[in-house]
């Protein structure tokens, strides 16, 4: 399932498109009135509907039955613009056609009538890209346009266009689009293609989509294409490399207790689980950022934290200025993360440079090797450490290596839900990882497994995640296998899907257990 959403729910009309009222306004009231400009400036932060828009407006002002400024969409105008048959619509990307040669070709293609059209709209994307004797030749054109031409220049950077042009056009700016409003269209798009998604899974996109429908629309169709059409979100995470709020918050207090040994092994937790240091040190840097507005008074808790009882305890705990240490420390530490051979080292400098002198006798980086750190801290490893050894006690430790194999993969495609639950309760970063793998053929004693990302087949074969995959199956099924992992793309894609399908459907089935802490939007 590869969606491309943002192309599949492009809004047809103007009133279809989410915010930007003056913008929509201006234009449908101007191609009512049959007053339109011939060159217009899209601006504004990408994502924002401006092609759309102008593909909208192509569209309005050929459309012989357009009403209140509005296209119909069914005309046969209204659909060769809506399927982008119609020759009336030039679009040029302008980062990749830049140069002066391509610009003297547009010029000569502007001479000539509309094929079918009444207007013939150009749209240069990317405009800024264009060089100066490329802005040049095209300002010729754009001082003495043929009346059946229409420019819509888009560009995410206005100041970057000569004045000369900036005078021709008339200026529309796109409004980065309000989360709430990102939010909402994604809820509606996931009903529309039957995605279950939790709330947390929706906000971490909204988060991350930082004001741009396409943003949201690709990962969200990112996320269901890998993990099916229950996204929560710990496959939202996987995908961004996001961490955890949790995570963020917990670093805080381990800081805030001195702790060293547990903050560094919180650090190399998210390593190992994939997660993107860099992008972890920036929502920790923001965290704080907002512990000292709420410290000084400048915001209310309430205002900038969804869940704001922990960060009010952190508050007490913290001065201002502790904060702002904390903050100028964590800033200097994401300078070195991106050049540093061990990404880790940055934050684990910065953790002992702020907590300062060990508390226990263990030096910080002995913890780390000492420990195992495949689970985040919280869960207590003894209770892990028991765990697998009840795997180990109701398995006999000599079990030969080579034994009668399952018939087929089908056969291990049906147990394959069983592991997943297995897995969960052992370990909650290994059950998503395994979730975002499928199995894909079982032959002579091997499991090959497919995953999208290389991160995700590094850490499937891992030698200690490995021990417990194979542990676990051969609790399931009484027999030795071997976990080769390959990436997705070298896999039959039909294949892939018609498994994950066939695991969803089984799935489904144990979902009540699975599924028993997660709040659902969807269905109410
Ligand atoms: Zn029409």
């Amino acid at each position: 399932m590869t969606l491309s959403l943002y192309r599949k729910y492009r809004p047809q009309r103007f009133k279809e498109i989410v915010g930007q009222d003056h913008i929509k306004k201006t234009l449908s009231s101007a191609i009512k009135n049959d007053r339109l400009a011939q060159a217009y400036l899209f601006c504004g932060p990408r994502g924002t509907g401006k092609t759309t828009t102008a593909r909208i407006l192509a569209k309005a002002i050929n459309c012989p039955k357009q009403k209140n400024g509005e296209p119909c969409n069914k005309c046969l105008s209204c659909r060769d613009f809506t399927e982008a048959r119609s020759l009336d619509l030039v679009e040029i990307d302008a980062a990749s056609n830049r140069g002066i040669d391509e610009i003297r070709e547009i010029i000569e293609r502007v001479k000539f009538v509309p094929n079918k059209a009444k207007y013939k709209v150009f749209v240069i994307d990317e405009a800024h890209m264009l060089t100066r004797e490329a802005f040049n030749a095209f300002l010729k054109t754009l001082e003495e346009p043929p009346a059946h031409a229409i420019f819509i220049l888009a560009t995410t950077e206005p100041h970057k266009l000569p004045l000369t042009i900036l005078s021709r056009v008339q200026r529309f700016d796109f409004k980065r689009v309000a989360p709430q409003d990102i939010a909402k269209r994604l809820i509606s798009i996931s009903k529309k293609e039957g995605l279950r998604v939790d709330f947390q899974a929706i906000s971490a996109i909204t988060e991350a989509a930082d004001g741009s429908f396409r943003d949201g629309e690709g990962l969200l169709g990112q996320v269901a294409s890998y993990v099916g059409k229950r996204i929560k979100l710990a496959d939202v995470e996987l995908i961004l490399g996001i961490s955890d709020p949790k995570s963020i918050s917990k670093l805080v207090d381990y800081l805030i207790k001195k702790d060293a040994k547990s903050s560094i092994l919180l650090v190399n937790d998210l390593l190992s689980e994939g997660h993107d240091l860099s992008h972890f040190n920036k929502n920790l840097i923001e965290y704080l950022r907002r512990l000292l507005l709420v410290k000084t008074e400048a915001q209310t808790a309430r205002e900038l934290f969804t869940d704001f009882q922990k960060p009010c305890e952190q508050i007490k705990k913290l001065s201002a200025v502790e904060i702002l240490r904390l903050i100028r420390t964590f800033i200097e530490a994401g300078r070195e993360i991106k050049n540093a051979t061990l990404p880790q080292l940055p934050l684990e400098l910065a953790i002992i440079d702020l907590v300062g002198e060990q508390k226990t006798d263990e030096s910080p980086v002995q913890a780390v090797v000492a420990e195992d750190a495949i689970d985040p801290p919280i869960p207590k490893k003894s209770a892990k450490k028991n765990i697998e050894n009840q795997i180990d006690n109701q398995i006999s430790p000599k079990i030969s290596k080579k034994i009668v194999s399952l018939a087929n993969i089908d056969q291990m495609i049906d147990l394959w839900p069983k592991l997943l639950v297995q897995a969960s309760r052992i370990n909650h970063s290994l059950a998503t990882l395994l979730r975002s793998s499928v199995p894909i053929s079982l032959k002579d004693d091997t499991i090959k497994l497919a995953v999208h990302f290389k991160f995700h087949q590094d850490q499937l074969l891992s030698e200690k995640r490995q021990k417990i995959i194979l542990k676990l199956l051969r609790k399931i099924t009484g027999k030795d296998f071997q976990l080769d992992c390959l990436l997705a793309q070298e896999v039959d894609q039909a294949m892939i899907e018609k498994v994950k399908k066939k695991i969803i459907k089984i799935d489904r089935k144990n979902e009540e257990n699975l599924l028993k802490s997660v709040v659902e939007i969807f269905g109410v």
